[in-house]
């Protein structure tokens, strides 16, 4: 049995908990917390401790799946502990990754262990597939559509207007910009004409909704470039309607080959997913199985999604997926 350590329990740690459950060759060694123990209580009967009590227990953990915020925990959490285990983590600034990808290849290299950096979705599933199209469509284009979905980032930024009680925003794809890409036409697209926002607002009693309204439709970065609505709830609609954290997309490559490039070819990959953080944490726990592999074979060293060869990370041996899969 491979043995998991979850450090960190929020979403993705709870969603790395029920993977693990449901996986016939990994058990959970425990939960790590900054928090208080006895605060932190989880879904099965896994032992949750104190952080500071990894160190002792090396000898009892194959992987350690990193489940922090990548704004402020990865990049301290990972490059620390990648030193002393296999790590997976989730890293998702996209901007950030080579400097972290760096950092924590330093600290594993130095331990002799193996890391796998920037697992998920995006980045992880779609970054392999934007791979797979460029590499096989060299004379094409790339589009990514997001949603539809939460997007927290932006739900947190209409939490912080003043009058705002509660918001759920939702990222959705432009059906004609998605057809235009699916048709092979190689559209060339704006950012408006890419996505739309949809949010859902709970203002305070006797707050000004136009103003709420407009300082929304007008913020820079988040909602100016986009073609945005904005409906005002109730908290029971919210609670009731809203409580999920769905998402998904679709990344397309849209190429074409022939001594006169004249045929099309369309590579379309679509997630639909009921629940974010379970399906990235379902993502994780495979990588953690194919960190596992490497370092049993003598690995070490930082690893992207692209540097792990497909069969590390399936339950069955190769010899099994040979006869089924192939
Ligand atoms: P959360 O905010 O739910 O959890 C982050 C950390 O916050 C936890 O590890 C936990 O650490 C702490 N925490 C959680 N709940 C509480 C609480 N009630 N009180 C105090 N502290 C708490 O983040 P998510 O799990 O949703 O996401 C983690 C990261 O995953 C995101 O930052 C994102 O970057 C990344 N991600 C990547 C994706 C990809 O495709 N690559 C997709 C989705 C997310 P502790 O237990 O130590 O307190």
């Amino acid at each position: 049995m491979i043995k998991i350590g979850i450090v960190g329990y929020g979403n993705l740690g709870r969603g790395v908990e029920c993977a693990v459950h449901h996986s016939q060759d990994m058990e959970l060694a425990g939960v790590f917390t900054r928090r208080n123990p006895e605060t932190v209580k989880t879904h099965t009967d896994v032992p949750v401790y104190d952080m500071e009590k990894l160190y002792d227990m090396q000898g009892d953990i194959d992987v350690l799946v990193l489940c922090g915020g990548s704004a402020n925990d990865l990049p301290k959490q990972t490059v620390e502990l990648a030193q002393y285990f296999n790590v997976v983590d989730s890293f998702d600034t996209h901007a950030k990754i080579p400097e972290h990808f760096s950092n924590v290849n330093q600290s594993s290299e130095k331990g002799k262990h193996i890391s796998i950096i920037s697992v998920g979705w995006d980045p992880g599933l779609f970054s392999l597939n934007r791979l797979y199209g460029q590499a096989i469509l060299p004379n094409g284009n790339d589009y990514t559509f997001w949603g539809k979905g939460v997007s927290q980032g932006h739900s947190d930024a209409i939490r912080r207007i003043a009058g705002v009680k509660d918001a759920r925003q939702y990222t959705i794809p432009v059906d004609a910009a998605l057809e235009s890409v699916r048709n092979g036409e190689n559209p060339t697209l704006t950012t408006r004409e890419k996505h739309t926002r949809e949010c859902f607002v709970v203002a305070e009693d006797g707050a000004d909704l136009k103003v709420i309204e407009e300082t929304i439709k007008t913020m820079p970065n988040y909602f100016a470039d986009y073609d945005t609505t904005v409906h005002f709830i109730s908290e029971e609609e919210l609670m009731r309607d809203h409580q999920g954290i769905p998402h998904g997309g679709v990344v397309l490559r849209s190429g074409t080959t022939g001594f006169d490039y004249e045929n099309k070819h369309v590579i379309e990959y679509k997630l639909t997913l009921d629940s974010n953080p379970e399906f990235t944490s379902s993502v994780l726990v495979a990588y953690a199985r194919a960190a596992y592999r490497m370092h049993q074979e003598g690995q070490c060293g930082c690893k992207t999604v692209f540097d792990i060869a497909p069969a590390y990370l399936h339950v069955e041996s190769g010899e099994e997926l040979r006869k089924k899969l192939l």
